[in-house]
């Protein structure tokens, strides 16, 4: 096997190759750009082309293609080849610095939310030097933002830069007064990605799979998860060779893969990379959805990414592991050993939890979706509602300053292992809490809402801009004290935002439906559904959020949100739709064969005068589940139409959470039933059993 450090990042043009490649003035000028912002010119540019190509080409790339991310939540790709024309019928290995830097592909039918009418289609993509191209499958990706020719974001990468440097400019406005004055402040984002593999031989024969990325029915396996046996459990071979070779094409592609482990429902696992500056990081999570679900294909697997693929097993999630820091490398969020004494990171803090409370509603609509809606509140993945972990020491220290005492020392107890050659650790007094949505793990904050196939730009967008608005808030009270009232001024404010904002701190069991009472009680948000997440996406003081922060205009947030519920209608829409026609062609008809059977039998054995009830009592069952499964799937087809039918899309998307997506349960109910009657040999497709517990 190929050493690890020799492979890791052989197919990106990163700045090892660009240090070797490069003239040294080209590569400072790159390097320039890179850690600044600064534009670069055009002279740069086509000798970056030039080296790029060159380098690719080695790496057996015969296409370029400008990489980015439209508002449909994926990649998207449009491939040239490298080739020009040249004398006497051949060609030549070409590749511009204009062909670096923008790109054009005709993007009318990406979703734009009514930004961009279909007549003046053109879009262009621009070079973000600051995410480094790499090779894959013999394409030279280079990363790119999408903007419409006047100027309107139609991405998610464009906002998330535009977020990183608002966020930038009001930690340094904070840092000046405690007078350090570092370039530049930058997010740092981990994302534990979760995934369920299963047989594709047994896929293929799932069209519910197949067609929405879940299982649209399905009774519950005999065994599920209630064993608690495979988290952290024993890696099957087969996944094991396959982890590993998706840990080298990931090592291959410059993505820090390091942890992988089995998850709690059988057949689902987790992969944490390294974490990196959110845009990166960005970058590398699509990346790495795409390239898990390709080396799948490798091992004849299928890896899902859908937040639900099974009812009644553990779906999958994305941790958001969130920290801030500078470009002198302090992380603001690390307490130091002496909390207590932390004015700065006290601030800091304080601000994320003001921006946590005022901004409750965007961080819940940054993580909904139709696949997510069956995870958050379901005792697996935090509730709907947005509260806030800050750990015992923490949150006493909170406390005490709000009430004007003197805070004396919070000893993390001793835990014991009870194993003598084990030392003795101390209990960590910020860990732990894994039903909170947003935790402070130790140096850095989890959000654990986001469902597994999000893009995490969004919701990191929504993060950076609440915190970066509570910082500018801070910092134009506290840029109006003289420098020696500095500390008292700055504790008064900690303790003021503290008592205004503290409603949003909950360390307890967020599983618990006492904190549902308790919630409502704080008067925090409880956003059930995407719908009802995405109707405050465009509320007066968000879009003016948005507008001072220069992260999105008007038009732009309308447009989201748009694109989101338009979005939502129709995954719902699909779902029911190949619901109606898997009952209609495959379970019915199984059923209905089933009883014929059954009848048979019941008259040959009366003919013989043989006892008959057994017969007689399955065939009743049957038949009155067939009759019960069928006018669901009326119901479920009626409705399903009616509110197709409806102009008003916000008003659509309600009605597809309340009336199309209830209809579908119902349906689903009977014939979860019928599974569990039918012969094994009459049930139309492999059941949980055969999809989940034979990897
Ligand atoms: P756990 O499952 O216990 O939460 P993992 O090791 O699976 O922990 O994942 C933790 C993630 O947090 C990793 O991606 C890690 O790189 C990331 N991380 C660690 N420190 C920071 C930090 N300061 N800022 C952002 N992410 C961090
Ligand atoms: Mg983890």
């Amino acid at each position: 096997m190929t050493k690890v450090p020799e492979l890791f990042g052989s197919m990106v043009f990163g700045e090892r190759v660009m240090r070797e490649r490069l003239p040294k003035d080209i590569f400072k000028a790159l390097q320039n750009t890179i850690k600044s912002g600064n534009p670069i010119s055009s002279e740069v540019a086509d000798v970056v082309a030039n080296a790029m190509k060159d380098w690719a080409i080695e790496k057996g790339a015969t296409h370029y293609t400008h990489w980015f991310q439209p508002m449909t939540g994926v990649t998207a790709e449009k491939h040239d080849s490298f080739i020009q024309p040249a004398d006497g019928g051949s060609v030549i290995m070409n590749f511009s610095g204009k062909q670096l830097i923008k790109g054009e592909p005709d993007a009318s039918s990406f979703p734009s939310g009514g930004l961009r009418s279909t007549f003046e289609a053109r879009g262009y993509t621009a070079w973000d030097p600051t995410s480094y191209a790499f090779v894959k499958d013999s394409v030279l990706y280079i990363p790119t933002a999408f903007i419409s020719f006047s100027g309107q974001v139609l991405d998610k990468k464009t906002p998330l830069l535009r977020s990183m440097d608002t966020l930038s400019k009001a930690a340094l406005r904070v840092l000046k007064l405690f007078g350090k004055k570092p370039c530049r402040v930058t997010p740092s984002v981990g994302p534990e990605q979760e995934y369920f593999l299963i047989p594709r031989e047994l896929y293929k024969k799932r069209p519910d799979l197949i067609i929405t990325g879940r299982t649209l029915f399905g009774a519950k396996p005999p065994k599920g998860q209630e064993l608690d046996d495979h988290y952290f459990g024993h890696i099957k071979t087969r996944v094991l060779e396959y982890m590993e070779d998706l840990d080298t094409e990931l090592w291959k592609l410059g993505i820090y893969a390091k942890t992988r482990h089995n998850e709690v429902a059988p057949a689902q696992h987790e992969l944490a990379p390294i974490y990196s500056t959110v845009n990166i990081a960005t970058d590398h999570n699509q990346l790495t959805m795409a390239v898990m679900r390709k080396v799948a294909k490798k091992h004849d697997l299928v890896c899902l990414l859908h937040e639900k693929p099974f009812a009644g097993v553990n779906g999958s999630g994305k941790h958001n592991n969130w920290s801030i820091s500078t470009s002198d490398g302090e992380n603001l969020l690390e307490p130091g050993k002496d909390l207590k004494n932390n004015l700065q990171f006290m601030l800091f803090l304080t601000a994320i939890i003001k921006a946590v409370d005022e901004h409750q509603d965007l961080l819940r609509l940054s993580v909904a979706s139709a696949g997510n809606d069956h995870r958050l509140g379901a005792n697996e993945a935090p509730p709907a509602i947005i509260s806030m972990f800050l750990g015992d020491e923490i949150t006493d220290l909170l406390e005490t300053l709000a009430s004007g005492k003197e805070y004396s020392n919070h000893v993390g107890n001793k835990l014991s292992t009870g194993v003598e050659s084990v030392p003795v650790i101390y209990e960590d007094t910020t860990d732990r809490n894994r039903t909170s949505p947003f935790a402070f793990t130790g140096n850095k904050f989890e959000f654990r809402s986001l469902g597994s196939a999000l893009n995490i730009a969004c919701p990191n967008i929504m993060i950076n801009a609440a915190v970066a608005d509570a910082l500018n808030a801070f910092a134009d009270v506290l840029e109006k004290e003289k420098a020696a009232d500095f500390k008292k001024a700055a504790i008064e404010l900690i303790k003021k935002e503290y008592v205004a904002h503290r409603r949003i701190v909950f360390n307890g069991d967020n599983y618990a439906e006492a904190w549902r009472e308790e919630a409502e009680k704080r008067g925090l948000l409880n956003l059930k559904s995407t719908p009802e997440a995405l109707s405050y996406y465009d509320r007066p003081e968000n879009v003016e959020l948005f507008k001072r922060l220069k992260i999105y205009t008007d038009e732009e947030v309308r447009a989201r949100k748009d694109i989101l519920l338009e979005n939502y209608c129709k995954v719902i829409n699909i779902e029911a739709l190949t619901m109606c026609e898997i009952a209609l062609k495959q379970i019915l008809p199984a059923a209905t064969q089933f009883t014929t059977m059954l009848a048979e039998n019941i008259i040959n054995l009366k003919s013989l005068g043989m006892e008959t009830t057994a017969q007689k009592d399955i065939l009743e069952n049957v038949s009155k589940l067939i009759t019960a499964a069928y006018g669901a799937q009326q119901r479920l087809s009626d409705v399903q139409l009616a509110v197709k039918n409806e102009s008003d899309l916000q008003t659509e998307a309600n009605l597809c959470y309340s009336q199309v997506f209830e209809a579908m349960q119902e349906l689903r109910t009977y014939c979860d039933r019928l599974e569990t009657l039918l012969p094994k040999n009459m049930w139309p497709f492999p059941t949980y059993g055969d999809l989940l517990l034979y990897v």
